[in-house]
This record gives structure tokens, C-alpha cells and sequence, in this order.
């Protein structure tokens, strides 16, 4: 036993004052639905999985740490070259290799907020000061309000598409103009974690604004869509000077086999992927629509989730019904609640209990 008084090591005071990244609820129960956390409801693609159990075999090796095979495959999925890519253990790893890689103590990084919660934990571990810039009125980017935003101490700029847990995406020619307005020393990070749900046009082109602005680094994972949330892989674009800078922040070997074996699989059966995809948008628009007819408001969402806004007392009566009910859904604090959509049976349970509450 420690006595009371025995001095221990301290961990930073940045540490120490970090807000905690605080995870949806896990489902475990055949009627629990588990719509916290945007993942994927399918079984994994059974490519995924067949590559998975071939690598098995592997697990007393250590994996490539350069991931070229990886690489070279995203590389040709979307038209780059593989000295343009780097990967990490999921989006957050690699996005916690730009912001340390990026960042020296005291400099800025401005985000949209609401957004995805791991922006400023990542910031501040790292020395930096997160600024949150308020949504606009429509739930979205207020890019306007990011520019001004803008001091000789801003490093990086994450920008969120379709943002998360808003579900509003930036559209192209918004963030066009404002790469137009922003120093070309400033690292613009475009998060499309969602992006394979967004109907066309509706998010940017980003990879026509990375071939036009050298300063953008577009962020992907295999953790959504592709249904491979718990292997952790995911990905960067960036200029080659910067993508070869990330790959040297990485832990090594962050990426297991397992991983890279599951994800170059996965961009080989785009098609199936693809099909999930779209029985999904088919259930975001199914429950958009009746939600609406109940006499909801929502943002039309471009992600595989709803956002409804409500106020602290709305969210709690909500908490608790979701609750009850057995469905795992994502409250934020005073803002609304995120709910995946997922297999047509639990978004009927979701429909159900929410017009009990509609306006
Ligand atoms: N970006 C956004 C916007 C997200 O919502 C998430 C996951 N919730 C991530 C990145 C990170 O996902 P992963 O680390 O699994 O790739």
C-alpha cells in the first residue's frame, strides 16, 4: 500500500487539465443497438476478413513499417503517388502525428465546434491552443469566422466534412475560397472520415484542391464505411515533404499486418463497400423523412448519422428514453444527441421513440 503522503511523479500539466475523450457505450446484448460510435453494422466484407485469417498466421512478426503495400494500393485508389501517403493506427493516430508534427508549444489550431472531441485533446497534449470557432446557424463551417480567426500564430486549420456530429459537409467552392484566403504556410486539414457517405457534390473535391493547394492534407480511414473501426487504420494525403515528415512522427509499427492486409482487401472489393453505402444513405433518407413528418428540424446529414439539437432539458428526457429502451446513442453536453444510422430494425426503434418526443 502507498502511504497518503508519498510523493509521486506528476504527469504534465497539460495532461493533468486535458479534457477525456469519452467513447460511446459498447453494445453487448442481442437487443442492445449500438449507435453511439458511427460504426459500420455489417460484418466485416468477407475479403477483409479472409485477409485478416491468412495474416493470422504472421502475428510473431512485426508488420511492415513503412506499409509500402498499403500505400502504393491507396496510392493508386485515388491517383497519387505512394511518397504522398501516410497511415497510423486509425484517422486519430495519423491526425495525432500531424498535430505533433505540425505544432510547437504556444501555436494555434482552429477547428469548427462543435466537432469530432478528439480535435482538442490532440492539441493540447501537444502544446498548442486549440481555438473553436462556432458552427454557423445551418450546423456547418462558419469559414468566414475561421478565416478571421486566423493569427501569425496558426499552424493548422481542421476542417470537417460532412462534420461530425453536425452531418453538414463544407461544400467545394467554399473551402476553395478560403484556401484562396489562407496563408500557404498554414497546414489545411480536410477530415472526410465520413466522406463515402456524402452524396456526390455536396462535400468538396479534395483531391482537386490538393493538386491545386500544396498546403492541403486530406484525412481518410477505413474505420467507417469500410467497417474496419477495430483494426485501426486510416490515412493521409499530403504534399510529399509532409506526408514523409508524418510517416516520421509515427510510432513504429502502429499499423499491424492484420490492418494492412484487411484494408488493401477492402480497396479491392470497392463494390461491396460501396452497396452497404447505399442501403445506408437509403435509411438516412427514410428516417430523415419521418423524422421531419414527426415535426423534427434536422440538418440534412451527409454522414451515416442524425443530429437533433437539443437543449439540456430536451437532451436528458432523450438520454433517458434511449436509456430505457436499450439503444446506445452519443449526448453531448448541452448541444444534442448523435445517432448512427444502422440495419433497418434498430432505426425503427429509433423512429419509434423519438415520436413520442417530437415537437
Ligand atoms: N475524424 C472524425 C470526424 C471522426 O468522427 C472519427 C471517428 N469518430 C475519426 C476522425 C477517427 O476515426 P478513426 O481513428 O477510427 O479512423
Amino acid at each position: 500500500l502507498i502511504a497518503p503522503d508519498t510523493a509521486l511523479p506528476t504527469l504534465r500539466g497539460a495532461v493533468a487539465g486535458l479534457p477525456s475523450y469519452v467513447p460511446g457505450r459498447r453494445g453487448a446484448g442481442a437487443d442492445i443497438a449500438a449507435l453511439a460510435s458511427n460504426e459500420s453494422h455489417y460484418e466485416p466484407l468477407p475479403a477483409a476478413a479472409a485477409a485478416v485469417a491468412a495474416a493470422a498466421g504472421t502475428m510473431n512478426r512485426y508488420p511492415d513499417s513503412a506499409a509500402v503495400e498499403l500505400r502504393e494500393r491507396i496510392a493508386r485508389h485515388l491517383g497519387v503517388t505512394a511518397g504522398e501517403v501516410a497511415v497510423g493506427p486509425g484517422s486519430v493516430g495519423v491526425l495525432q502525428q500531424i498535430i505533433t508534427g505540425m505544432c510547437d508549444a504556444g501555436d494555434d489550431v482552429i477547428f469548427a465546434w462543435r466537432s469530432f472531441e478528439a480535435y482538442p485533446i490532440l492539441v493540447e497534449l501537444a502544446g498548442a491552443r486549440p481555438v473553436r470557432v462556432p458552427l454557423d446557424s445551418a450546423e456547418g463551417h462558419d469559414l468566414d469566422a475561421m478565416a478571421a480567426a486566423v493569427t501569425d500564430r496558426t499552424k493548422v486549420i481542421l476542417l470537417c466534412t460532412p462534420n461530425n456530429p453536425t452531418g453538414v459537409p463544407i461544400s467545394h467552392e467554399r473551402i476553395e475560397a478560403f484556401l484562396q484566403s489562407v496563408r500557404p504556410d498554414i497546414l489545411v486539414v480536410i477530415d472526410e472520415a465520413y466522406v463515402e457517405y456524402a452524396e456526390a457534390g455536396s462535400g468538396p473535391d479534395s483531391l482537386a484542391l490538393y493538386r491545386q493547394y500544396p498546403n492541403v492534407c486530406i484525412l481518410r480511414t477505413f474505420s467507417k464505411a469500410y467497417g474496419l473501426a477495430g483494426l485501426r487504420v486510416g490515412y493521409a494525403v499530403a504534399a510529399p515533404a509532409i506526408a514523409e515528415g508524418l510517416r516520421r512522427t509515427a510510432l513504429p509499427f502502429s499499423v499491424s499486418a492484420l490492418a494492412q492486409k484487411a484494408a488493401i482487401a477492402s480497396l479491392d472489393t470497392e463494390g461491396e463497400m460501396e452497396e452497404r453505402v447505399a442501403a445506408v444513405k437509403q435509411e438516412r433518407a427514410r428516417m430523415a423523412a419521418q423524422l421531419e413528418a414527426q415535426g423534427w428540424k434536422l440538418q440534412a446529414s451527409q454522414g451515416n448519422f442524425l443530429w437533433i439539437r437539443a437543449d439540456e432539458r430536451l437532451q436528458s428526457t432523450l438520454v433517458d428514453a434511449f436509456d430505457r429502451a436499450g439503444i446506445l446513442v452519443r449526448a453531448y453536453q448541452g448541444d444534442g444527441v448523435r445517432i448512427t444510422v444502422a440495419a433497418p430494425d434498430s432505426n425503427d426503434r429509433v423512429l419509434q421513440l423519438l415520436e413520442a418526443h417530437a415537437a
